[in-house]
Order: structure tokens, then sequence, then C-alpha cells
């Protein structure tokens, strides 16, 4: 690892600064950040620990749902009471996330900020478009794991389990650097590579996620992930979808895909199906919508059965009244 100095942030403030020094990176839980450094696929000269600051850990009901600071342990959010009585949808998906170790070191903002997974990108042997190189070797290679829809030059998925199901509730992300604080909606911070190559999401020079807000305006909410390997593993295909039921009708749905796609992926037409048709008649039609325009590359054509089958579940769980 090249050697770079640490530093312990005691404010948000404060880790602006430092952060706008040259070459420094924010440090939540490290899971994904040190095992960059490892490989030397980023080589900061500042790493400067967030989770030293006070109360940026703290998971609070406000009169606009729930506030979950930048710290807040994975864990913490998969087994708050609060968070699976009004989010259920969220403390699955935590829940969802790799390992009890992992999910007790990893925090929401490195969750959400962590940096893909494709095998190329992670070994320091191949310099790809995404590193600065040229092309992308998945392309004619390993591409199991990567998008059937939305990707290119660059075909990574998206990572993060919480960030689709936080797209699919309507989050707000509440940012602040050296400039000040602003928010958005979260579905716009990622960005995909056709727009942004070199990285999924902007923040500017010495910005950080400082909290993320949940409304609790949609009362049902549901996380559904097809993985290899139960006990821990990325999404192959996964299913956010969070409501409001009405009789036999949806009369509210936003349906989102994570582990297919560079950016959690919003599908407008499986939603709208889901509000036009009764309860019984939706899933077929909505699981099909979802997985229309998918563009399999040479290994990863078993991923369409998977959303549309994600898509089925993820209905009728919230269908049988969870
Ligand atoms: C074996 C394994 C299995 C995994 N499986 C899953 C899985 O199934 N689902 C899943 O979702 N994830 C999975 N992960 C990823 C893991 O959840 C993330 O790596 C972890 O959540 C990152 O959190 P962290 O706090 O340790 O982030 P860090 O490693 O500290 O940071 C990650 C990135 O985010 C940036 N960052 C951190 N905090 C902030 C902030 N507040 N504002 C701005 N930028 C910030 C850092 O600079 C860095 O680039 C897995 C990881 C491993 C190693
Ligand atoms: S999918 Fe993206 S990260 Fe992976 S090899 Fe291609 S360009 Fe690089």
């Amino acid at each position: 690892m090249q050697p770079f100095t640490y530093w312990d942030a005691t404010s948000v403030e404060e880790a602006g600064k430092l952060l706008s020094l040259k070459n420094a990176m924010a440090l939540g839980g490290g899971v994904d950040l040190l095992g960059e450094m490892k490989e030397r696929i980023r080589t900061p000269d500042h790493v400067v620990n967030l989770r030293s600051i006070k109360g940026l850990d703290e998971i609070r009901k406000t009169d606009k749902g729930w506030r979950i600071g930048a710290t807040a342990l994975i864990a913490d959010i998969a087994e708050h009471a609060g968070l699976k009585k009004d989010l259920p949808g969220l403390a699955e998906a935590a829940l969802s996330v790799a390992t009890p170790q992992i999910r007790n070191q990893g925090t929401l903002g490195g969750n959400l900020a962590q940096r893909p997974r494709c095998w190329y990108y992670r070994s320091a042997d191949f310099d790809c478009a995404k590193k600065g190189g040229k092309g992308c070797p998945a392309e004619e290679g390993e591409n199991r794991y990567l998008a059937v829809l939305g990707g290119g030059p660059c075909h990574i998925v998206h990572p993060s389990d919480c960030a689709p199901m936080l797209v699919a509730l309507g989050a707000r992300l509440f940012l602040r650097g050296p400039d000040g604080a602003r928010d958005l909606p979260i579905e716009d911070f990622y960005e995909s590579p056709s727009k942004n190559l070199a990285c999924e999401y902007t923040l500017k020079p010495g910005e950080i996620i400082e909290a993320v807000e949940v409304p609790i305006a949609l009362d049902r909410s549901t996380y559904v992930k097809l993985r290899e390997r139960d006990s821990f593993d990325f999404a192959l295909a996964a299913c956010a979808l969070a409501g409001r039921i009405e009789g036999d009708h949806f009369t509210e749905a936003r349906l989102v895909l994570g582990g297919v796609a560079p950016v959690p992926w919003r599908v407008a037409a499986a939603e709208s199906n889901l509000i036009k048709n009764t309860l019984a008649d939706a899933v077929e039609p909505a699981a099909n919508a979802a997985a229309e325009g998918a563009k399999p590359m040479s290994q990863n054509g078993y991923k369409v059965p998977l959303i549309r089958a994600a898509v089925a579940r993820a209905i009728r769980a919230l269908a049988g009244g969870k």
C-alpha cells in the first residue's frame, strides 16, 4: 500500500477542508476503500476518517420521515426497530448486504459510494477505460456478472443493495462540502458510464454524503435479491419495490432494479403496469416490462429471467400484505 496521511475529522466542516487537500479520500468503515488501496487501484495521499465525527451515525425520525447519518452502520439500519416498521424494504436491503462482519463495519455513506466490482476494474493488471485506459476487456472476456441494461462504453453493475431501495422509497441525499450544503433525489446522484466514465456519481471537491432522508409516504416496501450464495454475495439481480395498495390495486408504485445496470435502474413501464392492473393481473406484465430492452453480453443472458423472477417475487410479497 502506498503511504498516506491519516486524519480523524472532528466535524463535517473539518472533513470538507481535509478532503480539499490534494488527492484526499473519505473513509467510512474502509471495507471497500482499503481493498482498493491494497491493490493500488486508488492511491490517496490523505485518508480522512468520517467515523470520528460525533453524531454522524445518528438514525432519527423527523417530520419528513427518517434521517440516517452517513456513518450509520449497515447492521444498525438492518436491525433498527423503527426502520423495520416504517421502511421494511430498507431494513431488508441492509440485511442482505454481505456478511454480519461487513455490516458491522460498513457505513451507509460507504455503501452508497462504493466502487464497482468488475474483475478488470479491481485488478491492477488491467487498465480499462474506467481507469483511464483504452476499451473494455469485459466485452470479449469475463462479463457474466455485468450489466444487461444501460451499459456502454463500460458495463459495470451498481453494487449497493441500499441504493436501489432508497431510490424506490424516494429518498433524498444530503451532501456537504467547502462550498456549503446541497440535497438532491438519490436517483440523481448516480450517473451512467455514458455520462461519467471515471466515476459512478459526482461529488464536488471536498464534498461528502452527510445523511439520507427517507419519507414514509409509501407504506409498503420490499427488497428481493437473487444471488449465487445466500450466505453473502452481491446481487445477480434485485428488485426494490415501494408502493401504496388500496383494495386490489397499487395506487402508487416505484420499482427499481439492482445488480443489472450501471445505476439503480428505475422502470417506469413496470410501475405503470402495476397501477393499471389488479394485483393478480399485474405480475406478468410488470415483470416483462422490467426486463424490456435488456441487451445481454456473451455470458450474462441468465440475468433476464432473474429480473422477471425478482420483480414477480417482490410484487407477490407486497400483495401478500407484507
Ligand atoms: C466480500 C464483500 C461482500 C460484499 N457484499 C455486498 C453486498 O452484498 N451488498 C452491498 O451493498 N455491498 C456489499 N459489499 C460492499 C460493502 O457493503 C461496502 O464495501 C461497504 O458498505 C462500504 O462501506 P464502508 O463504510 O466500509 O466504505 P469505505 O470503504 O470506507 O468507502 C467506500 C467508498 O465510499 C467513499 N465514502 C465513504 N463514506 C463516504 C461519505 N460519507 N461520503 C462520500 N464518500 C464516502 C470512500 O471514499 C470510498 O470511495 C461487499 C463487500 C465485500 C468486501
Ligand atoms: S466493464 Fe467497465 S470497469 Fe469493467 S472492464 Fe469494462 S470498462 Fe473496465
